[in-house]
């Protein structure tokens, strides 16, 4: 074919398919060209050469046949979509076709052991339906949500690779999903969402019964996930076996944890990224990946089901118990291999003898691991009947099945030779005597013709060029027979062959060929069996990943002293001797107590600046975290009352580089929460308003602690370095102030911080202190005390209880005096010389009808600085 001809095929292949590259089989290589050349040769580093034709020349880059798969990976995982094109035999020649295209949701080759979620999404009757689903493992999850924050938290959580949008779906909801993962959005053929078309999809895949039992009535799901397996089925990853069945789940059934929760919490990542020091980082002790990806699973997904969490607890307590039987089930969890993957790989055609023989060994853990439970203190606890879950007999027989087939120790690559094992097959069996007793032959050859011949300097060998050869030195040359017949001269010696070594040369070469192609058979036969057992391999690598992560939890209690916590439902959350699960790895932790319930829900948490007020909040946000994820808490004692969401909005997160300031980032953090909070909700917010001026800060924070308190209703931490609002405690009834103690006079330089958490509020605020610690000069420290008084001048602000039930509080705060005064209406006051000004007045009219919930943080930033501006006036 012509170089015209090549490209132009490669150019109307690449046309066939959205792809961003495709890599085209030439012979022994898949070659790039054109700008696909040029691009991979700067990504990868691959040579570019030219390939001209007709007087045009084109760039061209390759790689050998077997060495594509280290180069595709390297490409898509960083985003990019590749198609192959392999060349296959036909009567006239040879044709090329498009047969597989290799995505970041589909890359079966991947060696990280994270999971790799492939999501798509669609918009259907007003619902969303969200599928995701991991082809290295056949992991397979549909949900729906009403809300788009939903489907954002949840894509955060599974932290997809790929997603795959319907037509359905907007721009922004995708911008948002972009924002917390490192997804590639791929748009695909709209038809496949077509309800009609996934659900005739969905029942060909797992059958009427199995649908029925998913209870699949929602279309937005069914669109999402028929849509996902036309997907996965499109690109030609071949695993649609391994998605042996697909789980509904309610997004209900779990905590929710909006995206900047899950960030600010530190679960997986830490702030400045990489897993060391998160939440997951410093407790996992899991031996094999499949374990880490199970705890993971529990901690960016904790329960809201009591049943669940109390069978979680009750396994990881019988760990703790026996920490004899931990440590054997997790010596031979050490040795299982990722079983769901090795399915996968099964499923697809591309597991080698090495992986079978992987699934073997791992099989042959469940027995062990089942006695190690069974005749152990853990007899009486739910790992029991975890171990009993996977049909055991069923395992056995596929691994006695997998002993008798396989060679001891096969080689690497299936079409070498020596992967079955002698007597499992009578043809192999039969083809091998025969191929040995050629062999024997052939080895004793040398003797026999020395005897015959008289020569000393003979040798029989074979190499690539000569095949099989007698080799005589050319002193004794003289002395061949008439029946050698001289095929090559080397310097000393001559090489010979004869009739029958060529006959028998012929025979072992036709026994070989035989051979390979009777194995090969043999093996893909076993290889589809094990393929045809992918839901059983499923079910005993979710047993083991299951006991790991139990394991892990208990190992990481018993070393750091956790205790169970109680968990109740509804209830409130008091913790004795608490501490931050992190932290206290890395410090002398000073333990807290934190004591939120019906008639103290919401603690105003005051202190001076790195004395501890971010550090208890989290801690309490991650105690309830960790006991709805099934885990030991870091405390003395611990009721947990189970909620329904934890969310926070902690420290200043400089998003200036995203383009959005950092008032901006707090304030529509802000709105998320006061939007999506409930009654049953753990509420934690670290600094509201601190990006703004005093005064704007000061209103914001304190409408906001009226909403949570008065509308909400939920538990909530609420940590300020406004003082001022501690007063709020004596007039919103489930207010409470708590502070962290310091010890020395305040005015003394030498105060320290106690890290214990008192009740009653900090005495007062010592930002100017912490100025003078720091050693900024004396008179703008003394300066700053100046102002300060100054500002304190007569502005007031009215505190409001809530307006349903009961009676209504008013009350009056007035930062003049740092004091409350109890009054109907914001009426003027001595303190405020008998009138206020109409300015003021009207101000504050508008700022009393603002709903912090239902105004957008631009409008209210573009409101206060309208007020600010109004006020200033009016004072002139
Ligand atoms: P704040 O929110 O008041 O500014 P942080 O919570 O950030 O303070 O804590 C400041 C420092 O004190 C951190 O380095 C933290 O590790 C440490 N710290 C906080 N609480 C404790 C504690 N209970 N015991 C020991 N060290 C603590």
């Amino acid at each position: 074919m012509s170089a015209d001809g090549i490209v132009g095929e490669f150019l109307a292949l690449k046309s066939e398919t959205d792809a961003d590259l495709l890599a085209m089989q030439c012979g022994d290589f898949y070659e790039f060209f054109a700008e696909d050349a040029e691009f991979v040769g700067d990504e990868l580093d691959l040579k570019v050469s030219e390939k001209s034709s007709h007087g045009s020349t084109y760039p061209m880059a390759g790689v050998p046949v077997d060495d594509l798969t280290p180069y595709l990976k390297a490409l898509v995982e960083r985003g990019y979509r590749v198609a192959v094109a392999d060349q296959y035999e036909t009567e006239d020649g040879h044709a090329r076709e498009i047969t597989r295209v290799v995505t970041p949701g589909t890359l079966l080759e991947t060696t990280d052991p994270a999971a790799q979620f492939l999501a798509t999404i669609t918009r259907v009757d007003g619902r969303y339906g969200l599928a995701l689903a991991d082809v290295t493992t056949g992991e397979f999850l549909v949900t729906t949500a009403t809300a788009e924050s939903d489907v954002v938290a949840e894509c955060h959580r599974f932290d997809p690779v790929e997603v795959v949008p319907g037509p359905t779906v907007d721009a922004d909801l995708l911008d948002q999903i972009r924002e917390g993962t490192d997804a590639t959005v791929t748009d695909h053929d709209d038809s496949a969402f077509a309800p009609g078309r996934a659900e005739r999809t969905l029942r060909e895949q797992f059958g009427e019964a199995a649908l029925d039992s998913v209870g699949l009535d929602d279309r937005a799901g069914v669109a999402a996930a028929g849509a996902l397996l036309t997907y996965v089925e499109e690109t030609g990853v071949g695993v649609l076996d391994a998605m042996t069945r697909l789980r509904a789940y309610d997004t209900d059934d779990h905590l929710n944890l909006d995206a900047t929760t899950q960030r600010n919490l530190e679960l997986t990542e830490t702030m400045h990224g990489g897993s060391d020091g998160s939440l997951l980082g410093t407790i996992d002790h899991t031996v094999t990946s499949a374990g880490r990806r199970r705890l993971r699973e529990w901690l960016t997904r904790p329960s809201r089901n009591r049943a669940v969490i109390d069978r979680r607890l009750d396994s990881v307590a019988a760990f703790t118990e026996a920490a004899l039987a931990r440590d054997r089930v997790r010596e031979i969890l050490d040795d299982a291999y990722d079983l769901e993957r090795l399915a996968a790989r099964a499923t697809s055609g591309s597991a080698d003898a090495s992986d079978l023989l992987a699934v073997r060994e791992t099989l042959a853990l469940l027995p062990a691991l089942a006695e190690a439970i069974e005749d152990s203190r853990l007899a009486d606890s739910p790992l029991a009947d975890i171990v009993a879950d996977p049909d055991r007999e069923a395992a056995a027989s596929l691994r006695a099945e997998l002993d008798e087939a396989l060679a001891e120790d096969p080689p690497g690559t299936v079409t070498e030779g020596g992967l079955i094992r002698r007597g499992y097959d009578a043809e192999l069996d039969d083809l091998l005597d025969r191929y040995e007793s050629a062999q024997e032959w052939l080895d004793n050859l040398a003797g026999r013709e020395k005897e015959r011949t008289g020569i000393t300097h003979l040798q029989v060998d074979r190499n690539k060029t000569d095949g099989y050869y007698i080799q005589v030195g050319k002193s004794e040359t003289g002395a061949v027979p008439d029946d050698y017949r001289e095929i090559k001269t080397l310097k000393n010696s001559r090489r010979y062959t004869t009739e029958e070594l060529d006959d028998r040369e012929r025979e072992v070469l036709r026994l070989e060929e035989a051979r390979g192609e009777l194995e090969y058979d043999l093996f893909t036969e076993l290889r589809e069996r094990v393929a045809a057992h992918a839901d059983l391999l499923q079910a005993v690598g979710r047993t083991l990943a299951t006991v790991d992560a139990l394991a892990s939890l208990a190992t990481h209690a018993a070393s750091q002293d956790w205790c169970r916590p109680a968990v109740v439902e509804p209830g409130p959350l008091v913790v004795e001797a608490g501490r931050h699960p992190v932290v206290e790895t890395t410090t002398d932790f000073v333990p807290n107590d934190v004591d939120l319930r019906e008639d103290r829900g919401f603690l105003l948490v005051t202190g001076p600046n790195m004395s501890g007020k971010s550090t208890y909040m989290r801690q309490a946000a991650l105690i309830v975290l960790l006991a709805q994820a099934g885990s030991f808490v870091p405390a003395r004692s611990a009721t947990v009352g189970v909620v329904d969401g934890i969310y926070t909005r902690v420290g200043a997160l400089d998003e200036l580089a995203g383009g959005r300031s950092t008032f901006m980032v707090e304030m529509s953090e802000l709105s998320n929460i006061l939007h999506s909070a409930t009654e049953d909700s753990l509420v934690v917010l670290d600094e509201v308003g601190r990006g703004t001026a005093t005064y704007d800060g000061i209103s914001i924070a304190w409408a906001t602690t009226e909403y949570i308190h008065n509308e909400i209703g939920c538990k909530c931490l609420f940590a300020t370095h406004y003082h001022e609002l501690t007063a709020l405690a004596d007039h919103l009834p489930r207010v409470e102030n708590v502070h962290v103690a310091v010890a020395g006079d305040g005015d003394d330089e030498d105060i320290t911080f106690l890290r214990t958490i008192e009740d009653g509020p900090t005495d007062r605020s010592y930002g100017v202190h912490v100025a003078d610690l720091a050693g900024v000069p004396s008179p703008v420290v003394d300066r700053s005390r100046d102002v300060l008084d100054r500002l304190r001048e007569d502005r007031a602000i009215e505190a409001r209880g809530a307006e349903s039930g009961g009676e209504t509080k008013q009350a009056v705060f007035d930062l003049s005096s740092g004091g409350f005064r109890e009054g109907s209406e914001a009426e003027p006051t001595e303190s405020d010389g008998g009138e206020l000004d109409p300015a003021t007045e009207s101000v504050l009219d508008e700022l009393e009808g603002t709903s912090v919930a239902e105004t957008s943080p631009v409008d209210l930033m573009a409101r206060v600085r309208e007020w600010q501006e109004r006020l200033e006036e009016g004072e002139k």
